[in-house]
């Protein structure tokens, strides 16, 4: 069982006595980066935006009274500038300067010969092309370690966690990037600390690599994101209330078999569907006569309703049932359109409109 990659540390460095404050309180956790914001991005104007540099030293006395790894974020070249003279260990790159390629790019510049591990958090809004993307600047400006870290994205009516976790997003990128180790950050991701635990099991059981969590002294005083941030204590049992999986693929001859059983049902799923696909084309020919359109909203409305009733007596997620014939139905309507499309051209060259 590998053990996790932990990142703790406040939002932000208020000041050095915070900074020591939480610091002793983590000395019998055992984590990789003691991390604290000292540029911060706020959404509003007028709140508290960092102590800037003012704060690399107090960092430098953490780094040398206690022997942590120090991880801040860095928006621009000034920031990677004055952070790498200061002597800091890692780099993360926070989720809205990931929104924006020019920012990426500046960084990715100022970072071109120097070897430091980054951080790249997801961009504000679920695009994972975005976020490869900013990867793929880093990794092309440097040799550094790279390491993403997952921590949702916005949303605008109000929703259980501060960010929508959107957890597909994250294994997408586990697909597409299986080399570079994803983290995931339940600390913005829940926007409040009852919400950690079952946002870091979930993460541990998706097979993530590592847990970025918010840890303040007295989070009750916390200058920003005061909600999230636990104490060293509640850390501590909060590392200790997750239950960690075996990484490894122990594939046993029972889950085997039960595979088997489900590769022959998927068979049977696809060819269903292309049975369900034959008789829309069929209808398609029909509507074309017609001159009637494809898409008739009455219709969709009815299969859905039909089908959520289904999937209630049968005792299936409704969400499943409709995400799945969304698409079935989707896929129906572009056969017949792209039929449509073929008779309406042929009119057109065979001379009907001449
Ligand atoms: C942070 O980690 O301090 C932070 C600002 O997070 P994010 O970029 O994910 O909003
Ligand atoms: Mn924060």
């Amino acid at each position: 069982m590998n053990h996790p990659l932990y990142i703790a540390g406040p939002c932000s460095a208020e000041s050095l006595e915070q900074l020591r404050a939480t610091a002793s309180q983590l000395r019998e956790i055992s984590f990789t980066y003691f991390r604290a914001g000292v540029w911060k991005p706020r959404t509003r104007p007028g709140t508290f935006e960092g102590h800037g540099e003012k704060a690399l030293p107090w960092l430098n006395e953490i780094q040398h009274e206690f022997g942590y790894k120090i991880a801040i974020e860095v928006a621009s070249s000034q920031h990677v500038e004055s952070a790498l003279k200061a002597g800091i260990d890692a780099f993360w790159i926070g989720a809205r300067s990931v929104t924006n390629p020019f920012t990426v790019q500046e960084i990715a510049e100022s970072l071109k010969g120097v070897n430091i591990p980054i951080f790249i958090k997801n961009p504000v809004n679920p695009d994972l092309k975005l976020w490869i993307g900013a990867v793929e600047r880093i990794e092309n400006a440097t040799s550094s370690t790279i390491h993403a870290i997952h921590r949702g994205f916005s949303v605008y009516e109000k929703f259980r966690y501060r960010n929508d976790p959107n957890w597909q997003i994250a294994l997408d990128f586990k697909i597409e990037r299986p080399d570079i180790k994803l983290i995931c950050d339940p600390s913005h991701m829940g926007g409040r600390r009852a919400y950690l635990l079952e946002l870091s099991q979930i993460a541990m059981d998706l097979h993530f690599d590592g847990l970025h969590l918010e840890v303040h002294h007295d989070p009750s005083i916390a200058w920003t994101d005061a909600e999230q941030q636990v104490n060293g204590i509640q850390l501590q049992q909060l590392i200790s209330a997750i239950r960690l999986k075996d990484r490894n693929d122990n594939t046993t001859e029972q889950i085997l078999e039960l595979r088997k059983e489900i590769d022959n049902l998927d068979e049977k799923v696809l060819t269903i569907l292309i049975e369900r696909m034959k008789i829309a084309q069929k209808i398609g020919t029909i509507k074309s006569a017609q001159n009637s359109t494809i898409y008739q909203a009455k219709r969709w409305l009815e299969l859905k309703e039909r089908n959520v009733e289904n999937a209630k007596r049968l005792g299936l997620s409704e969400e499943l049932v409709i995400q799945l014939l969304k698409l079935i139905h989707q896929e129906a309507i572009r056969i017949q359109a792209s039929y449509v499309q073929q008779e309406d051209k042929n009119e057109i060259t065979s001379g009907k409109f001449s």
